[in-house]
């Protein structure tokens, strides 16, 4: 069994990050950042947007919180926004999701100049993603992808099952799987079967938020298994598939943590570097 380890994906990919932020800087003199739209006081949302500030300068990308109170109005979220699109320095501009209720999110993220949305949230980037043409697509979906490359993992004519259809990681993860050519199956909270569907997969992906969902016993000997899942459970970090049961069984398997999350944030430093090549020909 093969563990698919996450930090050795983001450790690479960040390296070559670092090296291309570090070309921009010299070779054209621009000092790119990456803006993050913080609203509220939304515990989990103030903790990514410091670790992603983190992440962001560890690769020598200059990363600036932009923190607005809970009571903020749409018209002024949508300024900031406006401000942050006509900003030359501003190639990325990631808003913390979930937004106080008050606010339509859609609106705000729709307001996000596509070629800025690293997070690919906006209707125009999900348009180009349905469609194959040139766009940023949602990070963790992109994290598993990673994975995979990095460890030469081919998806075609493989049977994929992906639990979970939410719009940022089943749906974009599903696309990303066809677009590879494997035969893609979506299962959520009303298949029936999820055991026997599970069973016939050679790529089991699972992103719902329920620890040990998935069990040793739904997995053909021998497949690989991503968990994405994220939950705490006795103080603990644990994904959605039960892991020591389901190690073997599977040829290869992801951990939690350390596995999907840890290449998620690199994910959004990738799409920045991507969105400057896309506005110039130095990288
Ligand atoms: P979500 O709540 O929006 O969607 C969950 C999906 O799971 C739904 O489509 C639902 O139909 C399905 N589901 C629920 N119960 C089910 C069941 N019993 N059987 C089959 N399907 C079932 O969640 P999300 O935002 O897609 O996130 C999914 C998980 O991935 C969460 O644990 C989240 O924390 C984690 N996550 C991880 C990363 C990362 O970087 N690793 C990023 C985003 C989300």
């Amino acid at each position: 069994m093969q563990l698919l380890n996450g930090k050795d994906v983001a450790a690479f990919h960040g390296k070559r990050i670092a090296r291309q932020i570090q070309v921009v800087r010299e070779k054209k003199g621009i000092d790119p950042e990456l803006a993050i739209v913080v609203v509220g006081d939304d515990a989990p949302s103030v903790m990514y947007a410091a670790s992603m500030k983190r992440t962001a300068e560890s690769v020598g990308l200059n990363a600036r919180i932009c923190q607005e109170k809970e009571g903020v109005g749409e018209d002024e979220l949508l300024l900031l926004i406006d401000r942050l699109n006509e900003d030359p320095a501003v190639f990325g501009i990631l808003l913390m999701m979930p937004l106080p209720k008050s606010i339509d999110s859609q609106r705000i993220i729709n307001r996000i100049d596509s070629s800025k949305d690293v997070d690919g949230l906006t209707d125009a980037n999900i348009a180009n993603l349905y469609t194959g043409r040139e766009g940023f697509v949602p990070c963790t979906p992109q994290a598993v992808m990673a994975i995979l490359d990095y460890y030469h993992i081919s998806l075609s004519g493989k049977e994929v099952v992906i639990i979970g259809r939410s719009h940022v990681v089943g749906k974009p993860l599903a696309q990303l799987c066809l677009s590879r050519n494997a035969t893609v199956t979506v299962c959520h909270s009303r298949t029936n079967d999820l055991k026997a569907v599970c069973q016939r997969a050679d790529v089991i992906m699972a992103a719902v938020g329920k620890a040990g969902l998935v069990t040793g016993d739904m997995i053909k000997p021998g497949a690989v298994v991503i968990d994405v899942g994220i939950n705490r459970v006795n103080g603990k970090t644990v994904g959605d598939v039960a892991f020591e049961d389901a190690a073997l069984r599977a040829g290869a398997i992801t951990p939690v943590p350390g596995g999907v999350g840890a290449v998620t944030t690199m994910m959004i430093l990738e799409n920045v570097v991507c969105g400057i090549a896309r506005t110039d020909t130095i990288l």
